[in-house]
């Protein structure tokens, strides 16, 4: 079912080995000409193009952009007791996992009367971005929000599409998570739109509970969405923070003969349900288990509810098989292609995924598949894709802290270090930056 990359007797480059594997993509900059015009009209003419936006690609404008009050309040009252008790239990332990990761301040004493800081200040006003389109996602609202209010983030507004069914408010479960975290500020506007309101701001003429209805823009911008919404973060990155561009979900299974082909199968399915461009991909170097796992995905994947979808994303380019002679090539297999969620199901599971090096999240064994990852783990889902967990991390506190140095030196500390400060400037010919300490000891400091 899955088709089959074959590294056996082989010793693949790290480029060879990269260009060998599965992997799909988005094309973001085929959509840029779509989305720059969106921008630009907000950017503008503020919530009134958002607005307009809205009712072309959602199909419907809400009486304001900003939600009113009592709208989140009636989501929360009339919220399944099942889900709310789901969300809450999710919520605290995201809350858990992500209050463990604040940072202390740091204090260095460099040398006598010389000491440097480094102080974590929580990013002033965040917008996080829930995505509204195809599905609805109550676990990213709390995915990005737990990390925010952890990291002291004082300022918080959500965005989500508006929803034709639900009168152009967002979904009433994500406005339910929002009243369950305790976020008050939720705006119904989303896509490129709803990014470009978030950057630039604007003034909510129609907003039913607010002074005025402004709309604050804020100083970053994180969470998932679709093409659109990664091609209007690219375009405002620098006029706001952007946590990252999300690729399509994907996942790899690092896999031994020791593993059930049965729970490979549906963990593979489980990515494969979000979406005809997911990944998703085993490695194993046991032939018998790709047997094994094929058939089950035969059995599996004619049983499951989003079966057309899941069968387009696993017979896809993006997914596959690797076949590997032993663990070390599966270990390098799994490095190269740096999964944005990698299980690991061999012997000993827990020592192999301490020898990962690139993955976005590692879940370890029978009992932590990715689904317990996307709900109620603790850990956060919000991941890097497209290979970027080599160099980056998913959401966390880390996300919406800025660390600021803060340099305190005493006079007889700079007078020690100053003539090597200024030959570091005439060297990088820039006198002045000399001057401005020579001038602090009327010109007793000489470079050396
Ligand atoms: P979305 O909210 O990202 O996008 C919906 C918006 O797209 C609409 O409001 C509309 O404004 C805009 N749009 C639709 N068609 C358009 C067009 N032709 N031109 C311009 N704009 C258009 O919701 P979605 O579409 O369901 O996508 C959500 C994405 O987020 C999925 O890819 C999903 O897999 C991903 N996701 C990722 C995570 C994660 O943690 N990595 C979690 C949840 C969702």
């Amino acid at each position: 079912m899955l088709a089959r990359t074959d590294l056996r007797g082989s010793t693949p480059t790290l480029a060879e080995l990269r260009r060998a594997l599965p992997r799909g993509g988005t094309d973001v900059n085929a959509v840029l000409d779509t989305v720059a015009p969106v921008v630009h009209s907000v950017a503008e003419r503020g919530a009134d193009a958002a607005l307009e936006y809205g009712e072309k690609f959602d199909g419907v404008k809400p009486a304001s952009v900003r939600v009113p009050a009592q709208v989140i309040a009636d989501a929360l009252a009339g919220l399944d007791p099942a889900v709310a008790d789901a969300l809450r239990e999710s919520i605290t332990r995201a809350r858990a996992v992500h209050a463990d990761q604040r940072r202390e301040t740091s204090r260095t004493q460099v040398v006598d009367g010389g000491v440097v800081s480094e102080k974590w200040i929580p990013v002033r006003r965040v917008g996080l971005y829930v995505p509204g389109g195809n599905a609805v996602y109550p676990s990213s609202v709390i995915m990005n929000v737990v990390p925010a209010q952890e990291a002291g983030v004082g300022s918080l507004v959500v965005a989500s599409p508006p929803q034709k069914d639900f009168g152009g408010w967002p979904h009433p479960t994500i406005l339910a998570a929002c009243a369950l975290l305790g976020v008050d500020e939720v705006w119904a506007c989303g896509g490129a739109q709803g990014i470009a309101l978030l950057t630039y701001g604007g003034v909510d003429t129609a907003a039913a509970d607010t002074a005025g209805g402004v709309l604050d823009p804020v100083d970053l911008i994180t969470g998932p969405g679709n093409i659109y919404v990664t091609a209007a973060k690219r375009l405002c990155r620098g006029v706001v923070g952007i946590d990252s561009e999300a690729g399509p979900t994907e996942i790899a299974i690092l896999a031994d003969s020791t593993a059930v082909p049965e729970l490979v199968a549906a963990d593979l399915i489980s990515q494969a349900e979000h979406d005809v461009l997911a990944a998703s991909v085993l490695v194993t170097d046991s032939i018998e288990l790709a047997d094994a796992v094929d058939a089950a995905l035969v059995d599996q994947v004619a049983q499951t509810k989003h079966r057309d979808r899941v069968a387009t994303a696993l017979a896809g380019a993006q997914s596959g098989i690797v076949l590997v002679d032993d663990l070390e090539a599966g270990l390098a297999v799994v490095d190269a292609y740096a999964a944005e969620h990698l299980e690991i199901q061999t012997a000993d599971a827990a020592a192999v995924a301490d020898r990962v090096h690139n993955a976005g999240a590692i879940f370890v064994g029978n009992y932590a598949p990715v689904s317990l990852g996307d709900y109620c783990a603790g850990s956060n889902h919000v991941l890097p894709t497209s290979g970027s967990a080599r160099f980056a991390s998913g959401l966390s506190v880390q996300t919406f802290l800025k660390g600021v140095h803060v340099i305190d030196y005493d006079e007889a500390a700079l007078r020690d270090v100053a003539a090597k400060v200024v030959t570091l400037a005439q060297a990088e010919d820039l006198p002045a930056h000399g001057d401005a300490i020579t001038r602090r000891f009327a010109g007793e400091v000489t470079s050396r």
